[in-house]
């Protein structure tokens, strides 16, 4: 596809849902694809499907919580292609609570992983953008950035703050050529709701479950955004199942 051909693209989150359907569509149409996550089967698995459909993807095991790691993602990748093109900030957890129930560990993975991570992702590939004069960063934020429900007050803090930080990227950045998109996904029918602890909070998403989208309409959002010519900037998309009222 155009302006996707030949790109070089890092998806963090790779080994399941949204992240995994990315790197499917984005190396079907012939982007390089560098799959970050922890589970390592799960990436070997997906690169292995993507080369027999005749694409191009390697990975490397990373926990996005890790400055160390995803200065090493970055480094990794400039060593295997020579370039950085497209971020996609994906990885991400939702095990929403009550904050009464003090769940505080789950609060720290959510900021460190939704959070933090985002921003060691554009600490490492924005030196090498800069210097290009060339790049695009997808930050995934959540339908939950934009509002707040009862259980969904860290996630959704989380989630704001990707919008708040993405958005202060693109002013900095617009002078450098460096294309920023915001991603924010409803339903989708993924394994996030694994993250879910609390029993009762997983049952009271039952009925939205049902309307759940698949992964592969984000990966094509993004397809979209990156195929866009260099001089226009996909800033922010909402993405939800057309029957999500909220
Ligand atoms: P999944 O649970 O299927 O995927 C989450 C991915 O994040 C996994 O690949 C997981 O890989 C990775 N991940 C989690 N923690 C880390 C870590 N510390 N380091 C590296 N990778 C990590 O859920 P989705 O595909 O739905 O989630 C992707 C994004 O979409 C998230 O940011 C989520 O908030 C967002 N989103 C999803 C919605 C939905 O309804 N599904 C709605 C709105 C937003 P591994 O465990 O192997 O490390």
């Amino acid at each position: 596809m155009r302006n996707v051909e030949g790109k070089v693209v890092i998806i963090t989150g790779a080994s399941s849902g949204n992240g995994e359907a990315a790197a499917k569509v984005l190396a079907n149409n012939g982007a390089k694809v560098v799959l970050a996550a922890r589970r390592e089967e799960r990436l070997k698995e997906l690169k292995s499907d993507i080369e027999k459909q005749g694409g191009t993807a390697v990975f490397k095991v990373t926990d996005v919580a890790s400055e160390e790691d995803m200065e090493e993602l970055a480094r990794f990748t400039l060593e295997t292609y020579g370039q950085i093109d497209v971020l996609i900030n994906n990885a991400g957890l939702m095990p929403l609570s009550y904050l009464h129930e003090k769940k505080v560990s789950e609060w720290d993975q959510m900021i460190d992983v939704n959070i933090k991570g985002v921003l060691y992702g554009i600490a490492a590939v924005l030196p090498h953008m800069r210097e290009r004069k060339q790049g695009h960063i997808i930050n995934v934020s959540s339908v939950a950035g934009h509002l707040v429900r009862k259980t969904f007050s860290v996630y959704s803090g989380t989630k704001y703050a990707i919008r708040a930080i993405s958005d202060g990227l693109r002013q900095e950045e617009a002078e450098n050529n460096i294309r920023i998109t915001i991603l924010s996904p409803g339903t989708v029918g993924t394994e996030l709701f694994h993250t879910i602890t609390n029993e009762e909070v997983l049952h009271s998403l039952d009925e939205v479950k049902k309307i759940a989208i698949p992964a592969e309409s984000m990966a094509h959002s993004i397809l979209f955004a990156i195929s866009q010519p260099e001089y226009t900037a996909v800033n922010e998309m909402i993405v939800r199942p057309t029957k999500q009222e909220i």
